[in-house]
């Protein structure tokens, strides 16, 4: 028999995920879906690269598990993600009948699983979702910021060389 990953282990994964966005410089937040001890399907942010404010992390994995699992509803399957969901995914989460959501990082600005609202446990929905929060928060959160942080530097720095250039026409 397999060994039964813990949350630490799947949220490490979902991390992993997280860093491919990175790689096409969208914001770092990753998801993964699991049933079974047995990771079904991933996603990672791609809103930029796509043209698409819809293609969120969760909404990739969850599109993905549902062609994997021949099944429009997502039953006994838990969500791994990095970051809280928005309302967009939250609301998606409770379409596809998901029994649990684990995020890492709270997001205090859109953040719909608690923090601004908690539409995965709104009572007048017909559907509630199980949510353990605060796994490999720091991680999650430390991925994010860093990434704000090299973007804002890249993006003086170009500024920088731009006007460099302008003064270098001058002489
Ligand atoms: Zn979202």
């Amino acid at each position: 028999m397999s060994t039964l990953h813990s949350d630490q282990y799947w949220m490490g994964v979902a991390l992993e995920y997280a860093k491919q966005a990175e790689k096409l410089n969208e914001i770092p937040v990753g998801a993964i879906i699991v049933k079974d001890n047995q990771l079904v399907a991933a996603g990672y942010n791609r809103s930029i690269t796509d043209n698409d404010p819809s293609a969120h992390a969760e909404m990739i994995a969850i599109r993905e598990a549902g062609q994997k699992l021949q099944n429009y509803r997502l039953i006994d399957c838990t969500l791994y993600v990095t970051l809280e969901p928005c309302s967009m995914c939250a609301g998606l989460l409770v379409h596809s009948r998901i029994k649990r959501v684990v995020f890492g990082a709270t997001d205090l600005k859109t953040g719909s699983a608690g923090s601004i609202m908690n539409l995965l446990q709104e009572p007048r929905l017909n559907h509630q979702v199980d949510i353990t929060s605060g796994i490999l928060a720091q991680q999650c959160g430390q991925t994010i910021s860093d990434f704000f942080k090299r973007r804002r530097e890249e993006i003086k720095a170009e500024k920088q060389a731009k006007k460099n250039l302008n003064l270098n026409c001058l002489d």
